[in-house]
C-alpha cells in the first residue's frame, strides 16, 4: 500500500511538467511568476472552499484567506485552477515552485505524508471526512458517526490524491486501489474531479462518497444536488496553506501573521460566516 501514494506522486509529478512547459511557466521569472505576483494554486469545486461562482471566477473562503495573503506581502493574486477529469487536486503539489505556483491554498489537510515534500502554514481550518449520499438513499449510522464496518459492500467513490483516498486505503483493507485506471474496481471509484464524483454517485454508479465533510455540506447544500450528508468518518484533520519544501520564498511568516492576525481580530468569524451561511 506504501507504494501507492508514491506512484501517485510520480505521476502527478510528470503530469505538473507538462503542463509548465506547454505553459511556457519557465520563461518567467525564478519564483515562476511575474515579481509582483503571487500565484495561488487551487482546484474547483471544493464549496465553500474554492467554487466557481456564476461569472465563472474561482471564489470562496480560500480564495479570500490567499487575497489577505497577498495584500500582506504587497502583490497582486493570481489563482490557478487544476481541475477536471485528468488534472485535479492531486496535481497541485508537484506545481510548486518550477511548476509556477508560490502557494497552494486547497482545504489541503497537513499530513507527515506531504510534509516530506513541502512546508505548510499553522492550521486554519478543522475537518472531518463526511459521507455523501443521495437524498433517497437508506445508508445511515448510529450519531451519524460512521465507522470502516458501515463501509462494508458499499460502492465507493473518492477523489484521486485526497485524504479520503488515504483512509480508504488504511481502514478498508482488501478494497484494491490501480492508481494507473480511473476505474480501479468494482467496489471503489477513484476521480480526479469532484464534479464527476457527484455526477457519477446522482446516476447512482456509487452509494457513497466520501471527501471532507465541509464540502460535503457545500455540495448537499446546492439546490439542484439532491444530495445529503449521512454522516462523518472522525478522522481529525487540519488544513493548511502550502509552500515549496524550505519555504525559499520566504512567504510562511507572512502566511502565519495573516492567519493569526484574522483569528485574533474576528476577521476569520467574518469569513467563515460569509462563506459558510
Ligand atoms: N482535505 C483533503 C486533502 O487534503 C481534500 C482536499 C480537497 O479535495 N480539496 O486531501
Amino acid at each position: 500500500m506504501k507504494s501507492v501514494p508514491q506512484t501517485l506522486f510520480v505521476i502527478s509529478v510528470i503530469i505538473a511538467v507538462v503542463i509548465a512547459f506547454s505553459a511556457g511557466f519557465y520563461t518567467k521569472s525564478s519564483l515562476g511568476s511575474p515579481e509582483d505576483t503571487l500565484v495561488v494554486g487551487t482546484s474547483t469545486p471544493f464549496p465553500p472552499f474554492e467554487f466557481k461562482n456564476e461569472a465563472g471566477e474561482v471564489v470562496g473562503f480560500d480564495i479570500d484567506l490567499a487575497r489577505e495573503v497577498a495584500n500582506a506581502l504587497g502583490l497582486d493574486l493570481e489563482i490557478r485552477d487544476l481541475s477536471g477529469p485528468v488534472i485535479g487536486f492531486d496535481a497541485l503539489i508537484p506545481t510548486l515552485g518550477s511548476g509556477g505556483v508560490d502557494m497552494i491554498a486547497a482545504g489541503m489537510s497537513i499530513n507527515s505524508e506531504r510534509t516530506e515534500y513541502v512546508d505548510f502554514s499553522i492550521p486554519y481550518y478543522d475537518a472531518n471526512q463526511g459521507i455523501l449520499v443521495r437524498r433517497d438513499s437508506l445508508f445511515s449510522c448510529p450519531s451519524s458517526v460512521c465507522e470502516a464496518e458501515h463501509l462494508e459492500g458499499v460502492k465507493i467513490i473518492i477523489q484521486i490524491g485526497t485524504t479520503s483516498q488515504s483512509w480508504v486505503e488504511s481502514n478498508l483493507p482488501g478494497i484494491i486501489t490501480d492508481p494507473n485506471r480511473r476505474l480501479a474496481t468494482d467496489e471503489i471509484i477513484q476521480v480526479s474531479d469532484l464534479d464527476l464524483i457527484i455526477k457519477l454517485l446522482l446516476e447512482g454508479e456509487a452509494d457513497v462518497a466520501i471527501l471532507d465533510e465541509p464540502a460535503a455540506e457545500g455540495f448537499a447544500k446546492q439546490d439542484i444536488a439532491n444530495l445529503r450528508v449521512a454522516g462523518r468518518l472522525i478522522t481529525d484533520e487540519q488544513y493548511g496553506l502550502v509552500v515549496q519544501k524550505g519555504d525559499p520564498q520566504n512567504l510562511l511568516p507572512t502566511i502565519n501573521e495573516v492567519i493569526t492576525e484574522l483569528m485574533r481580530s474576528g476577521r476569520y468569524d467574518e469569513l467563515i460566516a460569509k462563506w459558510f451561511q
